[in-house]
């Protein structure tokens, strides 16, 4: 097996070992298979053909708006700044977490497009604002980085939020997913959603649009225009396209993959959205050879790169963090660095923000917000997401009891 059959292989394993955190680990993408049908009608740019939001769900979901902005008081240190992730959201929750093959998984690490629609409109009435990473930090020109200020106003917070793995691979099509994304006549970038009977909606299905929606009609929910972070591998291609060149080059609609992602990409990017590496393989970082972190690196700027363009952000696969509580140092934050990684997010969701700021680099905790943090809050043994919404408002009535997946035991990134 080659390297990057090395790096494509699944490992099980993994999933285990980080199951707090972790997605299951994406499988290796069926050569050929995968390219989304270009004459797939695109019926209309309208958000109704979502089919999951409770017929009274509205856009602030009867919450009051945020107390008024007041003066704006400077606000220096990245590391008090709470962050928040989510994975590709559900759309048909009775595939999703029903027949679906991956139900366990989205049960556990998924929510749903009705969650996100109901957790949206209470953080904007809390009063948090989305910032972004690069608002709290800049890069020098030797290298280092250092802590900017920020103006926030009083009865405002600013809270970092990414969106992991919207890469939509194949394998995930009768999971009740959204199944790509797409810039629609109008220049939105919206999601095709393939629905049980096998009709395809074009609309807002999916992390992407269901915030650019909110923050169209909420501009203040954002500090000065940013929506999230959205975290990319490599092995499956980006956004439902079969775009990376070291594994589909061969696919007759290779060419325009490419351009339909990019062209995701950068109307994300015209509309305040930015790009974090993710990995090429989604394989734990830590668990890589030196020699495999840095064929996963090329790939990564080999593939994905050139789609979403450069990017000094690393949210690493599973949440898996180089260390614990300590700092960096060794071989492989070396070449991370030398890549010209400069803030790293793990995943826990131990606290309401954790961090450390270095001149080398930036580190911090994501809150997973998905089933597992969830099922913890309802059942008494957590209170992180206490301070954003209130989860049992939130969570969907079409969740079993356990909320999580039946059975699941929650484990402690940190042992
Ligand atoms: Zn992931």
């Amino acid at each position: 097996m080659d390297r990057r059959g090395v790096l494509a292989a699944g490992s099980a394993a993994l999933a285990g070992l980080m199951a707090a955190c972790a997605p299951p680990p994406q499988d290796a993408p069926a050569t050929g298979s995968a390219a989304p049908d270009p004459t797939t009608p695109a019926p209309s740019s309208s958000a109704s053909a979502t089919p999951t939001p409770s017929p009274t769900f509205t856009d602030t979901d009867g919450q009051p708006a945020p107390k008024p902005a007041g003066a704006p008081v400077p606000w220096s240190d990245p590391t008090a700044v709470p962050h928040l992730f989510v994975h590709a959201c559900v759309v048909d929750p009775a595939r999703g977490f029903g027949t679906s093959a991956m139900a366990e998984g989205n049960l556990n690490y998924k929510i749903t497009v009705a969650e996100f629609k109901r957790i949206l409109p209470r953080l904007w009435s809390r009063g948090f604002v989305i910032v972004s990473p690069h608002e709290l930090y800049e890069t020098l020109p030797d290298g280092t980085i250092k802590a900017k200020t920020i103006m926030v106003p009083e009865n405002r917070t600013p809270l970092l939020f990414s969106v992991d793995d919207l890469n939509y691979p194949a394998h995930q099509k009768d999971a009740g997913l959204a199944t790509r994304m797409l810039v629609d006549t109008d220049g939105r970038v919206r999601t095709e959603y393939v629905d049980a009977d096998g009709t395809a909606h074009i609309g807002a299905h999916d992390v992407v649009p269901v915030m650019d929606d909110f923050m169209d009609n909420h501009p203040e929910f954002s500090l000065t225009g940013h929506r999230g972070v959205s975290a990319l591998t490599g092995n499956s291609g980006v956004f439902g396209y079969r775009s990376s060149v070291s594994l589909h080059a061969d696919s007759p609609t290779f060419a325009e993959d490419v351009k339909a992602a990019t062209a995701v990409a950068e109307a994300m990017k015209a509309t305040g959205w930015e790009f974090s590496s993710h990995s090429w393989s989604h394989h734990a970082i830590p668990k890589m050879s030196l020699a495999e972190l840095r064929e996963d690196c090329d790939l990564w700027e080999k593939d994905v790169q050139p789609i979403l363009g450069a990017t000094d952000l690393m949210i690493f696969p599973f949440g898996w963090d180089l260390v614990g509580t300590g700092t960096y140092e060794g071989a492989h934050y070396q070449e991370l660095h030398s890549r010209g990684f400069r803030a790293y997010f793990n995943v826990n969701p131990g606290n309401y923000t954790w961090g450390q700021f270095f001149p080398a680099y930036w580190r911090g905790a994501r809150i997973n917000v998905d089933g597992i943090t969830m099922g913890r809050t309802l059942r008494g043994e957590a209170d992180v997401l206490t301070p954003f919404f209130d989860t049992a408002e939130v969570v969907d009535p079409s969740r079993p009891p356990s909320i999580s997946a039946p059975g699941y035991k929650y484990v402690s990134p940190l042992g």
